[in-house]
């Protein structure tokens, strides 16, 4: 069967790699897991050898979740679906750990569809996912440096991200032009809430949109007395949007919803 380019279809056939990979998630038998796009299966079998309690996997393409069901039989739960249009259906009892490597064309669009779940640390336990590397460098990045941004921002507010090592493209068939990245993120119990996620991606847009220039201007199109607000968070109007870190751009969001 040809891989399909539409799905992202790039599967793993590196031994080390897929069991580095399952080792990242520490399953134990008490484990309920969630695997994305498992395609041939690679990563599922592995998963598998581990005993978890149960193995839910989605899969989008037809053909490969039939041969899944084929091989692994009743020992796993396939479901032949898009995993965007699934998140409501996943009735989850109890936390999950989500592996996948994922598919590339929609890595962050998964990524911030679990992020922005309420209760994130009530309904996942882990999440062990390979992203293309600029992704996994975006997530885990720092303040101060480029790849420092929205993604950044929204994965560090829920969750303790870890970039546990890159991945060459030899190690996939069809081969993909860029390296990818094995990322795991564990979500945070306390974190600061907040009225509406959707706020803090209006604030950082704003931000983020001129990432070379002064903050001035966004802090002046969010609040009239910008000034006073700037002193009271301690950050300097003349710094650049990467300058600020997470704890400021959660503050900044605060003080937002307290006006709208
Ligand atoms: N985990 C496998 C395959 C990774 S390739 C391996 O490592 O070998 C990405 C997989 O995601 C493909 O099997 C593709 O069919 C599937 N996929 C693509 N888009 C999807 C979607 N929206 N929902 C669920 N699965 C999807």
């Amino acid at each position: 069967m040809k891989p399909k380019k539409s799905l992202g279809q790039n599967f793993l056939n590196d031994k080390n790699i897929l069991s580095e990979i399952v080792n990242a998630g520490d399953i134990n038998k008490n484990d309920t897991i969630l695997e994305i796009g498992p395609g041939t299966g690679n990563l599922t079998e592995l998963i598998l050898k581990k005993n978890p309690k149960h193995l839910i996997v989605i899969e989008k393409d037809k053909n490969l979740s039939l041969k899944l069901v084929d091989k692994f039989k009743n020992k796993i739960k396939v479901i032949n679906k898009d995993i965007l249009e699934c998140f409501d259906e996943l009735k989850i009892n109890e936390p999950l750990k989500v592996f996948g490597n994922l598919p590339y064309n929609i890595s962050t669009k998964i990524l911030t569809s679990f992020i922005k779940q309420d209760h994130l640390d009530k309904k996942y336990k882990k999440f062990i996912f390979v992203f293309q590397k600029e992704v996994a460098d975006r997530i885990v990045a720092e303040e101060n440096t480029k790849s420092y941004g929205r993604l950044t921002i929204l994965t560090s507010w829920k969750t303790n991200r870890l970039k546990v090592f890159d991945i060459s493209p030899n190690c996939f068939y069809p081969m993909p032009k860029v390296w990818s990245s094995l990322v795991t993120l564990i979500p945070k119990s306390n974190i600061l809430i907040l009225n509406k996620v959707k706020n803090l991606e209006h604030v950082t847009n704003i931000f983020f949109n001129h990432r070379r220039k002064m903050i001035k201007k966004p802090m002046k199109l969010l609040f009239k007395d910008y000034e006073n607000i700037a002193k009271k968070i301690n950050i300097n109007l003349n710094s650049r949007p990467q300058n600020i870190t997470e704890k400021q751009f959660l503050e900044i969001c605060k003080l937002y919803e307290n006006l709208i």
